[in-house]
């Protein structure tokens, strides 16, 4: 549908047929006997190779051809005079949509930094590199998609906008349409949310899970995709203010199918993208090559297209929080004194600990389980010991979290126990917990961070550059 793309014309056979296509000028080189054009229309990472002969247009036209410009260009495709590529285009005619100035347009061929792409967000997608994450994106989004899509599962809409201020997954955004220079007071002199356009006080999403548990409960397997907002005042290379998260939802599973799904799921997702996306895939491992060039041996990351076949092709590590501690304190960082935070049971592992867990000491992925109960979230199903939830962490070298789940409480009083424990008003949940009153059920469900998934995938080392346009704090451009 639609113009012929440079993709497609790249696996069309040279026959001298006339072609016309269409994309923005990479580089403009010249020699005395031929102007070589390399045109990109984002299709591909390839370019396809458009060349004219000296004389055969104005001087100014051929001015006017610099990097970045918008090209419409006719001629035959022929098979490739120089090496690099099967075909080329030998231009009989061209048409400028639009110029680029050298003089201003910030994007030259020559390297950018990806702090200084991140100021210019609204070009950096005609980048390389930043086009190749945008397809591996889409391909993983898709992949998601046709995962649950072919298991069983409805894709659920959950709410953006929540009244329940009860999860405490991480500070939220308040959503108001209050005049802020004349805020509604009660009696007590606190703002009247009751005048508010909901009538009460609302916020941006942490996550869908307690609307998806809801329809899990009617449907049986169900997922969210969607937007998520956390306030975090973090600036570090794992968190953004907005992210997307995939939350499947499931009636009559229980840790150890929450688990199997969970590794299942982050497999066929990845190797969806090895087979689709390989071009993108070597793109980046190159330039990941390329950036630790300077690095001795031993520093250097596996290859990217390495990395992923090895998730793909080994299962994760599966062991409780308390062997997990356990391992930590015989670990030779924490005999020496190497790690920042105490080491002991009922903290809450840092990344540091994390870390040492998957990148030293198992060297894979790792699915860590039954978690101390109070540094987990109440809705998490109680054990028999009364002390640990039937939680489950993924986490994954060079991320970190990267799913978090569990199975959930369905039994009412244990549930209501914990809501009064941690201080949640009940009434503010009232339609949750009715669910565990009314035909309640064993379920489980986990949260996956797209934008981590698509960081490891990529190999890219800041998750604001696997998001087209990032928010964080201080930041909320284009
Ligand atoms: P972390 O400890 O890394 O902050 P979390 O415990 O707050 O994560 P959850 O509330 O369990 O995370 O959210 C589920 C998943 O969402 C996480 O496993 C992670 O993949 C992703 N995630 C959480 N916070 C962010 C964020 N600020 N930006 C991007 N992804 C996030
Ligand atoms: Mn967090």
């Amino acid at each position: 549908m639609g113009p012929l793309q440079i993709k497609e014309l790249l696996q069309t056979a040279p026959e001298q047929q006339t072609v016309t296509l269409k994309g923005w000028v990479r580089t403009k080189r010249e020699s005395k006997n031929a102007i070589f054009i390399a045109l990109n229309d984002g299709s591909t990472i390839h370019n396809i190779q458009a060349v004219a002969e000296p004389g055969q247009f104005s001087a100014e036209l051929l001015a006017a051809i610099t990097t970045g410009a918008c090209l419409k260009v006719t001629g035959q495709l022929i098979e490739s005079q120089g090496s690099g590529q099967a075909a080329e285009v030998r231009i009989t005619d061209i048409e400028i949509y639009g110029v680029a100035d050298p003089d201003k347009y910030p994007l030259q061929p020559k390297k950018h930094s990806l702090e200084f792409l991140r100021e210019i967000a609204h070009l950096r997608p005609r980048t390389n590199t930043f086009s190749a994450i945008l397809r591996i994106r889409h391909a993983l989004a898709f992949a998601v998609h046709q995962y649950f899509n072919d298991n069983g599962f409805f894709y659920l809409h959950t709410p953006i906008i929540t009244a329940s201020d009860a999860e405490g997954a991480g500070e939220m955004f308040r959503v108001t349409t209050l005049d802020l220079d004349k805020l509604p007071r009660t009696d007590e002199g606190k703002i009247n949310f009751k005048e508010d356009f909901f009538g009460r006080e609302a916020n941006l999403t942490v996550s869908g899970q307690l609307e998806g548990e809801l329809g899990a409960l009617a449907l049986s397997k169900i997922y969210t995709f969607g937007p998520t907002f956390r306030a975090e005042n973090s600036n570090t290379t794992r968190h953004l203010a907005e992210f997307w998260m995939i939350e499947p939802e499931m009636a009559f599973f229980e840790l150890e199918d929450n688990m199997n799904l969970a590794e299942d799921f982050i497999k066929k997702v990845i190797s969806h993208a090895l087979v689709h996306c390989k071009d993108d895939l070597h793109f980046l491992q190159n330039r990941l090559a390329e950036e630790e060039k300077g690095k001795p041996q031993n520093e250097r990351s596996i290859p990217l297209l390495e990395k992923l076949s090895f998730v793909v092709d080994n299962p994760f590590e599966r062991l409780t929080y308390t062997e997990a501690i356990e391992i930590l304190l015989k670990s030779k960082p924490h005999k020496e004194k190497k790690f920042q935070f105490p080491v002991g049971w009922g903290i809450d592992l840092s990344s540091e600990h994390e870390r040492y867990l998957v990148e030293k000491h198992f060297k894979k992925p790792v699915i860590l389980t039954n978690y101390p109960k109070e540094i987990k979230s109440f809705y998490m199903k109680q054990d028999e010991d009364g002390k640990t939830v039937r939680a489950m962490d993924v986490l994954f070298p060079g991320i970190g979290e990267i799913i978090g789940g569990s199975q959930r409480e369905d039994s009412y009083e244990k549930l209501l126990g914990r809501v009064h424990e941690v201080g949640i008003d009940p009434q503010n949940l009232w339609w949750y917990l009715e669910t565990r009153q009314f035909g309640t059920a064993p379920h489980s469900g986990f949260g996956l961070g797209f934008e981590r998934l698509v960081l490891f995938v990529t190999g890219m080392g800041n998750i604001r550059d696997v998001i087209p346009f990032p928010r964080y704090p201080k930041s909320a451009e284009f």
